[in-house]
């Protein structure tokens, strides 16, 4: 078989660089190690920026985003009892969304299969041949047989633990890495939310975060130690957890109810340099992690392949090599920023250290963050996304 671009990974990074790269005439496929019903299983992000809602509508696939999403002008900070708004609208103009990484997900497939663009589910053993010459391959196994695919270009897009960033030898790339000695337990549940915003809650026992995906169904999550075990927390031991971090009016409106998914993610900021080795470019989670906390990661993901596509449109259509040479120094511009922003928040509202100190240090931020115009203004722009 032979494409022009190959795409490793059909997360939301893959499937929406594939959907960009065909709406262009761009051929490409996608190989992805999992089933379709996994990938779609997988509760993930919820926030996204207005950068991210625009490049879905210019992928086609935003109607249902536009009907079902939530636009959210604003955001709440709890600290110790005492709730504060932020105004992204007032400071910025601007709003975010909330709509679930599964329903992106599930819009982009359903996009894919009416272009009849082609994915591979299940693909095996994909490895990468030949990216530094000419022409590039990827072989894979699918359904008991041996494939070959030969392209101009390599997409690496699956995720953290793919293939594509450990297929560069060691000496060509550099990792900056931050693991931090907590994770998120996250429960969703079919309940109302306990707040038309979402809540951020700093308290003296741990961090806590009250979040949706609609009108009936929430998210909620409670900072907890790497050693937890998912198991050992059933459904009432979250919501005591939960009940104390939160302030009295929040505590009075919590709807409790049986959970639909409880998963725990690790905390990790990671950013791998530079991102594009000969025809192999990286993009989104197999180049860069974030704490979820600034709710970036999908949104750094759309981010890397606005520059990407963007960069394959011009080779193609321009004869022009000036996208893809520079595409590596603006992702990653961008991608420290918001890892910036994503460490911030993380070392500001988690329980991360017993040192008074520290704990003296948080609360002057906050306090200073909800005094300043500059600082909440500096904190909006961020949290709605920087521009381009
Ligand atoms: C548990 C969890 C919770 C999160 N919560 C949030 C949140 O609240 N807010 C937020 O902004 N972000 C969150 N994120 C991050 C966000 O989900 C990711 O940043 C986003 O999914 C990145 O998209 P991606 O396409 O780059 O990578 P992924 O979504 O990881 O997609 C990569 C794809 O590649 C496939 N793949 C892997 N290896 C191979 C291989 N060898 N061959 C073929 N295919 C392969 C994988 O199966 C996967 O489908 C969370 C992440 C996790 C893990």
């Amino acid at each position: 078989m032979r494409t022009q671009v190959a795409i490793i990974g059909a997360g939301p990074a893959g499937l929406l660089l594939g959907q960009l790269l065909h709406k262009n005439g761009i051929d490409n496929v996608i190989l992805e190690r999992q089933t379709a019903d996994y990938v779609l299983g997988r509760v993930r992000a919820g926030v996204i920026e207005q950068v991210t809602m625009d490049l879905l509508d210019e992928a086609g696939v935003g109607a249902r985003m536009h009907q079902d999403g939530l636009i959210h002008d604003g955001v709440q900070i709890c600290v110790d009892g005492v709730r504060h708004r932020l105004s992204f609208k007032e400071l910025t103009g601007k709003s975010v969304m909330v709509y679930g990484q599964t329903e992106i997900t599930k819009d982009l497939m359903d996009g894919r299969v009416a272009a009849v663009a082609p994915t591979v589910y299940s693909a095996q053993d994909v490895t990468l041949h030949d990216f530094f010459g000419d022409n590039p391959r990827v072989s894979y196994r699918a359904e008991g047989r041996g494939h070959e695919i030969a392209c101009d270009f390599i997409a690496g897009c699956d995720g953290f633990h793919g293939i594509s960033r450990k297929s560069v030898p060691p000496g060509l790339i550099s990792a900056y890495e931050r693991v931090y000695p907590l994770g998120w337990l996250g429960l969703l549940s079919d309940t109302p939310p306990v707040s038309e915003e979402l809540i951020y809650v700093r308290h003296a026992t741990g961090f806590a975060l009250c979040s949706m995906r609609s009108p009936t169904r929430s998210r909620y999550y409670i900072q907890c130690s790497l050693a937890e075990d998912v198991e050992a927390w059933p459904d009432e031991r979250f919501w005591e957890e939960l009940k104390p971090r939160l302030d009295d009016e929040a505590r009075d409106r919590l709807v409790t109810g049986p959970s639909i998914e409880k998963s725990i993610a690790p905390l990790r900021s990671f950013v791998a340099e530079p991102l594009r080795f000969g025809r192999l470019f990286l993009a989104g989670d197999a180049a860069h992690i974030v704490p979820p906390t600034g709710a970036k990661g999908l949104n750094l993901a759309a981010s890397d392949v606005r520059y990407l596509s963007r960069a394959l449109i011009e080779h193609y259509q321009e004869k022009s090599a000036d996208g893809l040479e520079h595409y590596s120094a603006r992702a990653l511009a961008r991608v420290w920023k918001a890892e910036r922003f994503s460490w911030w928040m993380t070392m500001t509202l988690h329980r991360i250290s017993d040192n008074p100190f520290d704990q003296k240090l948080q609360l002057a931020e906050l306090d200073y963050l909800f005094r300043s115009p500059a600082a909440a203004t500096a904190f909006a722009e961020n949290y709605v996304g920087l521009p381009y």
